[in-house]
């Protein structure tokens, strides 16, 4: 069984996705970090990140003995991938990767913005998660003070809606909700509540085959 986790709110480091992963005994592909080691890779190297060329050769050398690597967890990073992630090579690259991970037993939770679009249009579950940009900020802002760094709220609001247009309106896979999706709003839920509502869904998805 694959399950798909899509939206602008799905992110969060893939909490969401690795808890419902744990639940079902599944694995779990947090696919933001494959685009944010990627970005790391080309602001580690001095290069432009939107150099094709170096973006492709830091896809193909892609390494996951680098994706606990906490400084990928940065807001900087996060906006750096934003801009690499709409390369359409560099999608292209990656998409083998995605779709193998999520082929193999028992099965697996992917976190992302195009994975029940794209990478596995025939998941058996897709969720598409949104939430109000404000209380993302508001979270957002929280996780950072949490890992030492100084984050004005404001800003980065400003920061997740500039992302979310740039995700939204990219020419390759842009972020959009797939038609046969289930609309997840997790604004005044906290993290057990939106994993509660997670599986109610995917339960009702199960039964109802
Ligand atoms: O989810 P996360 O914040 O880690 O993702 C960082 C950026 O990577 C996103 O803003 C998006 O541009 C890109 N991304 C993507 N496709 C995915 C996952 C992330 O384009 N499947």
């Amino acid at each position: 069984m694959i399950i798909a986790i899509d939206g602008p709110a799905a992110s969060g480091k893939g909490t969401l996705g690795k808890r419902l992963a744990h639940h079902y005994g599944f694995r779990h592909l947090d696919t933001g970090v494959i685009y944010r080691a990627v970005a790391q890779a080309l602001l580690e190297s001095g290069a432009a990140l939107t150099d094709e060329a170096a973006a492709v050769t830091a896809a193909m050398e892609l390494d996951p003995e680098k994706f606990g690597n906490p400084v990928l967890g940065t807001q900087t990073v996060g906006d750096a991938a934003s801009v690499v992630s709409a390369i359409p090579k560099v999608r292209e690259v990656l998409l083998n990767f995605q779709r193998q991970f999520a082929a193999g037993p028992p099965g697996a939770v992917l976190d992302g913005r195009d994975i029940g679009t794209v990478i596995c249009p025939d998941a058996d579950v897709k969720i598409f998660v949104v939430a109000d940009p404000k209380v993302r900020a508001h979270r957002r802002t929280l996780e950072a003070r949490g890992r030492g760094e100084a984050a004005d709220e404001a800003l980065v609001l400003a920061d997740i809606l500039k992302r979310d247009e740039r995700d939204k309106n990219r020419a390759t896979a842009p972020l959009k909700c797939a038609p046969d999706a289930h609309v997840l709003d997790n604004s005044n839920l906290d993290i057990e509540g939106g994993v509660r509502a997670a599986i109610a869904i995917i339960e009702k998805v199960r039964t109802a085959r």
